[in-house]
Order: C-alpha cells, then sequence, then structure tokens
C-alpha cells in the first residue's frame, strides 16, 4: 500500500508538471498572436494644436474622443489596443529620439486630429494613407467620416503625403500607420457634428482599425 500511495502521489505530480507544460505555450501563444495597435491623439504636452470653435485640436481629442475610443477599445477581443500616453506629444518625443523611433515593428499606428484653416468654411474630414493606395483599414475609416461628418471635397476622402516627420519616421521603418482628420475645428458643422456623433464616431473607428464588430 505503502508503495502505491507514493507510485501515484508521484503520478499527480508527473501529471501537474504535464498540465503546466501543456498549459503555459497556450497562454503565452493567444496572447501574442493578437495584432496590436497603437492610438495616439494628436498634440499636447504644451502643443495645443489648432484652435477653434473655442476649444483647442489637444482637448478635443483628449477630453472628447479619447474616452469613446477607449470604451470600444475594451470591447474588442481578437486585438490589442493601446494608447500613447496622453500626457505625451509623440510628435516632440520622435524629435528627441523616442515616439515613433520606439514603435514595435509589428505594431499599427493610428493618429487622430482635426483639421484647421484660416477659412471658416473650409470643411469636411479625410485620412492621410500609409501607401500611394488606401488600405481596407482607410477605406472604412474613411467611411466613418463620410457618414458622421463628411469628406473634405479636396482630398475626396484621401491624402497621401510625405511631409510629416513622425509618418516619414514609421513609414522608413515599415511600420504600418494611418493619420485620421476626422474635420474641421475651424468649421461651425463640422465641429457640431464631430461633439454630436463622437460617440459613433469612436465606435465606427475601432472596427474600421480592428475588422472586429463591437457593441
Ligand atoms: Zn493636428
Amino acid at each position: 500500500m505503502k508503495k502505491l500511495s507514493k507510485v501515484l502521489l508521484g503520478a499527480v505530480a508527473m501529471l501537474s508538471l504535464l498540465a503546466l507544460f501543456v498549459a503555459q505555450p497556450v497562454q503565452t501563444a493567444s496572447a501574442s498572436t493578437k495584432k496590436e495597435y497603437l492610438l495616439v491623439m494628436g498634440h499636447g504636452a504644451g502643443d495645443p494644436g489648432a484652435r477653434g470653435n473655442g476649444n483647442t485640436e489637444a482637448n478635443l481629442l483628449r477630453k472628447k474622443l479619447l474616452p469613446h475610443l477607449e470604451k470600444y477599445a475594451k470591447k474588442v477581443k481578437k486585438s490589442k489596443i493601446v494608447f500613447y500616453n496622453p500626457k505625451h506629444n509623440m510628435v516632440t518625443d520622435t524629435r528627441k529620439g523616442g515616439g515613433s523611433h520606439k514603435v514595435k515593428k509589428t505594431t499599427s499606428v493610428i493618429m487622430f486630429h482635426f483639421d484647421a484653416s484660416t477659412s471658416r468654411y473650409a470643411n469636411g474630414g479625410h485620412v492621410i494613407i500609409c501607401h500611394r493606395k488606401p488600405n481596407t483599414r482607410e477605406k472604412k475609416m474613411a467611411a466613418v467620416i463620410k457618414k458622421y461628418v463628411g469628406l473634405n471635397k479636396a482630398y475626396n476622402g484621401y491624402s497621401y503625403r510625405t511631409d510629416l516627420k513622425n509618418c516619414n519616421v514609421l513609414r522608413r521603418r515599415g511600420i504600418d500607420f494611418s493619420l485620421v482628420e476626422t474635420g474641421f475645428i475651424t468649421n461651425k458643422r463640422d465641429y457640431q457634428q464631430i461633439n454630436k456623433h463622437i460617440d459613433k464616431i469612436a465606435k465606427g473607428y475601432i472596427e474600421a482599425i480592428t475588422g472586429e464588430t463591437v457593441k
């Protein structure tokens, strides 16, 4: 009997060790296969960005849009969404050797901004795209803008630019990115539409970015 219980104990110990081995790789595998997205609110850290309708771009992004994006970011299952520290300005960080220089190569970066013009009539949003042609995410994000704010006529949804420092660092490093101008902070109607539909815009963006459906 004594021998048998020893054998049994040994077997139990072996099995629990085996369970540990089996369980651990499975957990790490599922965590690492999640596609990571870095969402960046433009400006901040002393840089207000554009001004219009009694507000600043940095404020409209952080106080208004960010909480809604965070709310829907928590609901995705197959993707990992992280936010760039809202107390920081990614462009300034990039200039100092951080920011875009430190992003993991497998991460997709989505930067949020609002447009501005000296003409209060300039209106509509657009997406600054990573490559010469918009990808699926960029098409879906432009569709969100079109639905709730309207697209800027000059850009017709997309703009390919190579004069933005932050984007160029990412592009050179082969990192996937998009920059979104949801509308003009300087235009009264855009501003009203953005505020009115902020929750639906945020939901649409999270779905467009991840390809997941959230509730
Ligand atoms: Zn901006």
